[in-house]
């Protein structure tokens, strides 16, 4: 074995609420997990303001508060946390192999996946031409907003995180103008009203974007048109803000694991095992429909103690052929 090789009981492959909540049943369990953070450290929640909805804070708390906590709680009982990004998996043996940073090679007896989901795009070269920059387009108004104040700023999408990002952004922008590519918010009724009803939201209905117009470092404005219509016009702004939802991180798992036609990783039904023995699966890059912290952190537990009865399952048949041969 090459000194680059590590060998462990339990690898958690990301670090948001499933990630650190797979990490504190695993370490309490005696199985000394190790947990790659990835490149967002402590998830998507970072990227949220207020949580209103997750029990225990009667009050709200940000996302990045509840991640630093969830993550001193997983190193209270000694996780390892480490920083550093898994590039390339293979579980075609019985060993579970993955590689870190390209270099590290570690051989886990079980290993857990809370990779989570990214941010989309709509794909634009003229969005990713700004994005690249750093020049006025993002995908987290809570991280980037504050760049924006007293300005004018657009915003793509209909869903929940459209309409929180909205509101957020309508508190630091002098106007939000907000893209709605349907005649309708795909959005919860509670959250589309608030934006409704926040009087420097502009909302457009049945219209996208165009094209994002720039001064070749910077944003100054967005063309849009009504899908109805064909009509065209530009909106002036600095910021635009895409938030029509995310992908899974699962890549790197294609060749192993079953995955749905959006990259979802496939479990058995109420469980979190993935087609691999050994290999489970928590929060997001399993789940395309509830999507929520506290799924995610539920999700995080089913994969630890999952994890754990499979390892003493293999454990308890390992001594029993042994003792036969005695
Ligand atoms: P969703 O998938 O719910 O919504 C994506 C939105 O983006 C849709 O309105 C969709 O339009 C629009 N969209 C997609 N592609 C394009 C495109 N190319 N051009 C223009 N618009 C586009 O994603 P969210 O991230 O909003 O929410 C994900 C999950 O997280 C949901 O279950 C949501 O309820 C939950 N959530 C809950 C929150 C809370 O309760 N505080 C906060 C944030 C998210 P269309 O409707 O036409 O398909």
């Amino acid at each position: 074995m090459s000194e680059n090789i590590e060998k462990v009981k339990c690898l958690i492959i990301g670090s948001g609420p499933a990630g650190y909540t797979a990490a504190i049943y695993a370490a309490r369990a005696n199985m000394s997990p190790v947990l790659y953070q990835g490149t967002q450290p402590g998830g998507q929640l970072t990227t949220t303001n207020e949580v209103e909805n997750f029990p225990g804070y009667p009050e709200g708390v940000t996302g990045p508060e509840m991640m630093m906590q969830l993550q001193a709680q997983a190193q209270r009982f000694e996780t390892d946390v480490r920083d550093g990004w898994v590039t390339k998996v293979d579980f075609s043996g019985d060993v579970h192999k993955a590689w870190v940073n390209e270099t590290k090679e570690i051989h886990a007896d079980t290993i857990i996946i809370s990779t989570g989901a990214s941010a989309k795009y709509l794909g634009l070269d003229s969005e990713q031409k700004y994005l690249k920059l750093g020049g006025g387009v993002s995908a987290c108004a809570v991280c980037d907003g504050f760049f924006y104040r007293n300005q004018e700023v657009v915003i793509v999408g209909a869903g929940d995180s459209a309409c929180e990002e909205a509101h957020y952004l309508s508190k630091l922008c002098k106007k939000v103008t907000m893209l709605v590519r349907r005649d309708e918010f795909r959005a919860s009724k509670i959250m589309a009203a608030r934006v409704k009803n926040t009087e420097n939201i502009e909302i457009l209905f049945n219209t996208e974007t165009d094209e994002v117009l720039g001064d070749g470092q910077v944003v100054t404005a967005v063309r849009v048109f009504n899908n109805q219509t064909n009509e065209k016009h530009e909106i002036p702004a600095t910021g635009f803000f895409v938030a029509i939802g995310h992908k899974p991180n699962t890549d790197i798992f294609k060749d192993f694991l079953d995955l749905d036609e959006t990259g979802y990783i496939i479990n058995e039904p109420g469980t979190s095992k993935t087609n691999i023995e050994g290999v489970f699966v928590s929060g997001d890059a399993a789940d395309h429909v509830y999507r929520q912290a506290v799924t995610a952190a539920g999700t995080g537990c089913m994969a630890a103690l999952d994890a754990e009865r499979w390892l003493a399952a293999k454990d308890s048949a390992f001594e029993v052929s042994t003792s036969t041969y005695n």
